[in-house]
C-alpha cells in the first residue's frame, strides 16, 4: 500500500524537508509514500501573480483567495491513485486537534490533499464550497500550514507497512489502542550506572533488569496510568 499527499502551498520547497531524513527517507525512496507540492502561485494571473488580497470588514493582514486556491485544487490528477474521495484537510489553528486515531485513519487511505494557509489563512468560501476537514497541530500559531503539514505527513509515514523496524512500536506507544490510549512508560538502557555531569548517580529501575516479564509488564502498565494521570488526565476512559 502507498500514499500519495497533494500538497497546496506558497512554499513548495519545503516538502519534503526533514521527512527526506531517516525512515521517511527512505520510505520516499522506496516509493511507500510520494508527494506533489503545487505551487498556488503557478495559478495566479498578471505579473505580480497576487494569490491573496485585504480582508472584507477590514482588518490587519492578508486572506488567500478562492478562486486561486480552486485552480490548483483543481489541476490534481494524480494517474497513481485511483479517483475516488480522498481526504481535502486545511491545517487551521481553528481546526479539530490531531489525534492518533485520526492519523490510523489517514494513513489507510491512497491519497490525501493538504492546504496550508498563509498570512490571515484562505478564505473561508473554499472550506465550504469543497467541505475541507480543518486540523490543528496545537493551541498555538504558526506562520504557515507547512510545518503543521510536515507533522501530519511524519505521523501518517511512520504507519505505514514496512516503514518501521520494528513491526510491534507502532502498538506499544504512546495514545495506542494496545496500551489502553495512554501515554509511554519510561525508557532505559546501558549503563545501568550513569554517572551524570550533575554529580548524581542515576540507576535503571531493578525490575527492568529482574527477567520477570509479567512482572515488567504490570510495572510498565503502572508507570503510563500515573503519568497519564499527572499529565494528561484527559486521556483517562474512567479517571479515578
Ligand atoms: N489568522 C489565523 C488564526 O488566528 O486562526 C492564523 C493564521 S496563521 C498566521 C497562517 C497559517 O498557518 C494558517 O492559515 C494555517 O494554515 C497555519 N497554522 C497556524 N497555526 C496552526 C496550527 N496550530 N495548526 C495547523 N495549522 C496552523
Amino acid at each position: 500500500m502507498t500514499l500519495h499527499f497533494n500538497i497546496l502551498t506558497l512554499f513548495p520547497d519545503m516538502f519534503p524537508g526533514p521527512l527526506g531524513q531517516s525512515l521517511s527517507g527512505k520510505a520516499l525512496e522506496r516509493g511507500d509514500w510520494s508527494y506533489n507540492a503545487l505551487n498556488i502561485r503557478d495559478f495566479a494571473q498578471g505579473v505580480h501573480k497576487c494569490v491573496d488580497d485585504t480582508p472584507y470588514g477590514g482588518g490587519a493582514g492578508m486572506v488567500m483567495r478562492a478562486d486561486i486556491i480552486e485552480k490548483a485544487l483543481l489541476s490534481l490528477n494524480n494517474p497513481l491513485v485511483p479517483s475516488s474521495p480522498h481526504p481535502l484537510i486545511y491545517l487551521s489553528p481553528r481546526g479539530r486537534p490531531l489525534t492518533q486515531a485520526r492519523v490510523q485513519d489517514l494513513s489507510r487511505t491512497p491519497e490525501i490533499t493538504l492546504l496550508c494557509g498563509r498570512y490571515e489563512g484562505v478564505d473561508q468560501r473554499i472550506l465550504d464550497a469543497y467541505d475541507f476537514e480543518e486540523i490543528s497541530i496545537g493551541d498555538y500559531v504558526l506562520s504557515g500550514g507547512e510545518p503543521a503539514a510536515l507533522i501530519l505527513m511524519d505521523a501518517c509515514i511512520r504507519l505505514l507497512p514496512g516503514v518501521m523496524g520494528n513491526a510491534e512500536t507502532p502498538s506499544e506507544e504512546s495514545f495506542a489502542d494496545a496500551t489502553g490510549g495512554l501515554l509511554e512508560y519510561p525508557h532505559y538502557t546501558r549503563p545501568d550506572q550513569w554517572d551524570a555531569a550533575n554529580g548524581q548517580t542515576y540507576s535503571v529501575p531493578d525490575i527492568l533488569k529482574s527477567g520477570d516479564h509479567a512482572k515488567i509488564k504490570a510495572w510498565r502498565g503502572e508507570q503510563s496510568l500515573a503519568l497519564t494521570k499527572e499529565r494528561r488526565p484527559d486521556l483517562l476512559k474512567n479517571p479515578a
